[in-house]
């Protein structure tokens, strides 16, 4: 099961449990957010790559150090060029806001997004929280989980 081309719905983060009588593995028991970091390590991907960033030079808005992402949200941990020079600071980049800059040392990062697509999302662009249809896009990792796992 790849989390990228065979995840289309949050309903595809529910597995199908543990056989009855036997202790359930994380995977089992396992289900939204947590199911895909899961799944993505068996498949070698870090769904929550906590790499440092790139480092090596300056983000500028026409060139900005580019942070993939496979959710809604990516938080980058900014210490400057090069690393360490200043004090963690952390940039939320979004889906719908991709850019942004450090404000210590004005490093530009990009969330380039490579998660699995929403159906019927791509085909209205980006920019705008809903689409005809009535769908409201996400705007946490929590949004993501249905309210029954609360
Ligand atoms: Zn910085």
């Amino acid at each position: 099961m790849s989390p990228n081309t065979e995840i289309k719905t949050i309903d595809d983060l529910v597995g199908p449990g543990a056989a009855p009588g036997t202790v359930p593995t994380d995977l089992e028991q396992s289900t939204g957010m947590e199911r895909l970091e899961i799944l993505g390590k068996m498949e070698g991907v870090d769904i929550f790559d906590m790499r440092p960033l790139d480092s090596s030079r300056l983000g500028t808005l026409d060139n900005p150090i580019v942070v993939r992402s496979a959710g809604d949200e990516q938080y980058n941990g900014c210490t400057g060029v090069p690393a360490d020079s200043h004090e963690v600071i952390w940039l939320t980049t979004s889906r719908e806001r991709p850019i942004e800059r450090c404000p210590e040392c004005g490093s530009v990062y990009k969330m380039e997004y490579i998660g699995p697509q929403d159906h019927g999302h791509d085909d209205h662009g980006h920019g705008h929280g809903h689409d005809a249809h009535g769908w409201v896009e996400p705007k946490t990792w929590a949004d993501l989980v249905k309210p029954s796992y609360w």
